[in-house]
């Protein structure tokens, strides 16, 4: 049993690539960032806990996130690892993931802070399927989503004030963690500043698939 980790800034494709590699890996994606909204939908304690840090681009705090890990690593679909996508974003949760299960590759998509702020203002989903589309860079066919359930949604903190400040939380709190996984060697740079299935590629090689 282990488990991959996406790694890079918000807007950097993560939660698309994780999708598109799920197949191959055959591991379940677990977005911390997707467990809280969910949390924040259903007005859990984790929900509240978390929604005023969400809103204002900032980490929710730690014990939150390695509660939220430590119950979902417990799931059967879990058994032979996952695929974190926007987890560990700091040191203590990385330590805190070493003592929850094995990592064997962590996989960072990197894009220059100056192309963030479009990638993800122009970003939607589609609230069926999850399916994550650009107004410019990867825009829904014209009948909407192929699966057949096509509601565009948009995430609330998906603005630009908020982008600032997510990207500096990115840099001052999570960037670090690069260099602990470096240390480890199992820390794989992909340039995610380039078409989708070239950036997939690429992922699938640095896991040998
Ligand atoms: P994401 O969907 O990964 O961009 O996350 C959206 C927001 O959820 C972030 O801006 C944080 O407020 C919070 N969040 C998600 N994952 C974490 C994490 N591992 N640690 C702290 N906060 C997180």
């Amino acid at each position: 049993m282990s488990s991959i980790v996406l790694f890079g800034p918000p807007g950097a494709g993560k939660g698309t690539q994780a999708e598109r590699i799920l197949g191959a890996t055959g591991l379940p994606q677990v977005s911390t960032g997707d467990m809280l909204r969910a949390a924040v939908k259903a007005g859990t304690e984790t929900g509240l806990a978390a929604k005023k840090f969400m809103d204002a681009g900032q980490l929710v705090p730690d014990t939150v996130i390695i509660d939220l890990i430590r119950d979902r690593i417990q799931e059967p679909d879990a058994i032979n690892g996952v695929m974190f996508d926007g987890f560990p974003r700091t040191v203590p949760q990385a330590e805190a993931l070493s003592s929850i299960t094995p990592v064997s590759h962590v996989i960072a998509i990197e894009v220059p802070d100056e192309r963030i702020v479009d990638r993800i203002c122009g970003r939607y989903s589609c609230a069926g399927c999850g399916n994550v589309y650009h107004d410019l860079f990867n825009p829904a066919p014209k009948g909407g989503c192929p699966c057949g359930s096509w509601e565009e949604k948009r995430r609330a903190d998906d603005n630009e004030s908020t982008v600032k400040s997510r990207l500096s939380a990115y840099h001052e709190q999570t960037s670090p963690l690069a260099n602990w996984y470096r240390e480890k060697g199992i820390f794989h740079s992909i340039d995610g500043d380039r078409a989708i299935d070239e950036i997939t590629s690429d992922i699938l090689r640095s896991l040998g698939h």
